[in-house]
């Protein structure tokens, strides 16, 4: 037994010399972009102000939804008892897959929901029940992990294509005469913020008769007049379209749907692996999240849609004043919450966030492999609840740590 630990052992050993070990703070506070946290065994507790959360429309702490959550409780009890094909499926839940239905319907012909735990199993659930051995997965080059993982687990051979390439991809679809083809892509891309060229996909798969796979995470709530998402920032309709968004990001709560055609929806709760073997979500979360979902498309969401639209703009205005003229960093193209600053090489980007650590201002630096090699990043996530006072600040360390480096300040 030793052996096997010590083996382990090494493993996280080599992490820690890299600098690559990872480490979780607790939030000793609710999800909010002050937060005292706790970086255990390490520091003691620290009040900072945050901008790596995905709560985009600072739902996560809605002191409405909070009380839905404990109505459903009062209501349903706390666990579900069960699988949804056992027991597990209560009406809340109907409720919520109804809802979400209705909401995805101007998109998708017949649209009908399936709710799921989370957006991981979500998305292995689609592509495994999906991509049978007859069928070909063409994977977007930055997908995130989750659609990777699924396309493993699916019997279909899957290749990728490079990122937001439509003509590659086009030529791969031409190439290929497997009965089933799927394209499957993020919606909003994780690391960079960028939206997918959803349209131009969603022709592609009706030209060569595809199935396309959207993962909307970043993008449900947040895009859209009503919140809907990519689909209706883009206007997107089709019956090939298999849409999954999750519930745990913009939408406050936890889980995930799936909204498609009802025959693949029927065809998932026959076959998704994921959605079977496991037990239902607790139902006071799909009451909690029928709550969620009035406020995202009514006023509130509206307002709330429109005051991250406004810290957007701030901090892109703002941080373009103050980036160096060498173009040593610079910020992507990113029309959504998430913003990234390229600071090229990883020792930049970690003491720059040592630096922004100092002033009390976390935010994420994300190095290769996660993002290619040489474009290192800060990787700041913005939210509705983020006042103007707070990105200034942010814009002002930033600006300060680009030109003066601690050792040189110090
Ligand atoms: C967060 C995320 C998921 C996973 O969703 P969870 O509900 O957190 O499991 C899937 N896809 C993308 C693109 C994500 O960002």
């Amino acid at each position: 037994m030793s052996r096997l630990l010590d083996r382990l052992q090494e493993e996280i050993d080599a992490l820690d010399a890299l600098s690559l070990r990872r480490r979780r703070q607790i939030a000793e506070t609710a999800c909010a972009p002050e937060q005292t946290l706790t970086l255990a065994g390490v520091a003691a507790p620290r009040t900072m102000l945050g901008f790596s959360s995905n709560d985009y429309l600072g739902l996560a702490a809605h002191p409405a939804l909070a009380k839905a959550w404990a109505e459903g409780a009062a209501l349903y009890g706390t666990g579900s008892g069960g699988s949804h094909l056992i027991l597990g499926h209560s009406r809340a839940h109907a409720q919520l897959e109804e809802r979400l239905a209705d909401w995805m319907s101007p998109f998708i012909p017949q649209a009908r929901s399936l709710f799921f735990c989370t957006g991981y199993m979500a998305n292995l659930a689609v592509l495994s029940a999906l991509g049978g051995a007859d069928a070909v997965i063409f994977s977007e080059s930055l997908n995130h992990a989750s659609l990777i993982d699924g396309a493993r687990l699916a019997k279909a051979r899957v290749e990728r294509y490079p990122h937001c390439d439509v003509a590659a991809l086009d030529a791969q679809l031409a190439s290929c005469d497997a009965p089933v083809k799927i394209i499957v892509s993020d919606a909003v891309f994780s690391m960079d913020g960028n939206i997918a060229p959803v349209a131009e996909l969603l022709a592609l798969a009706k030209r060569h008769d595809a199935w396309l796979v959207i993962d909307d995470a970043h993008g449900f709530g947040v895009l859209g007049a009503t919140g809907r998402g990519v689909p209706e920032a883009l206007g997107l309709r089709s019956e090939r379209l298999v849409l999954v968004g999750t519930l745990g990001k913009a939408a406050g709560v936890s889980g995930a749907f799936v909204a498609a055609h009802r025959t693949v929806v029927d065809y998932l709760v026959q076959r998704a692996r994921p959605y079977i073997f496991t037990t239902a979500a607790p139902p006071a979360v799909a009451h909690a999240l029928l709550a969620s979902l009035a406020l995202i498309e009514g006023e509130e969401g509206a307002e709330r849609r429109a005051r991250l639209l406004a810290r957007i703009a701030q901090l892109r205005s703002g941080l373009k004043a103050v980036l160096p003229a060498d173009g040593s960093a610079w910020l992507a193209e990113s029309p959504t919450a998430i913003q990234p600053l390229i600071v090229g090489d990883n020792a930049r980007a970690m003491r720059i966030m040592a630096q922004l650590d100092g002033h009390g201002l976390r935010v994420g630096a994300i190095r290769p492999p996660t993002v290619p090699a040489g474009t290192a990043r800060l990787r700041i996530a913005l939210s509705a609840s983020h006042g103007e006072g707070d990105v200034a600040r942010l814009v002002d360390a930033l600006g300060e740590a680009l030109f003066r480096p601690a050792k040189e300040a110090a």
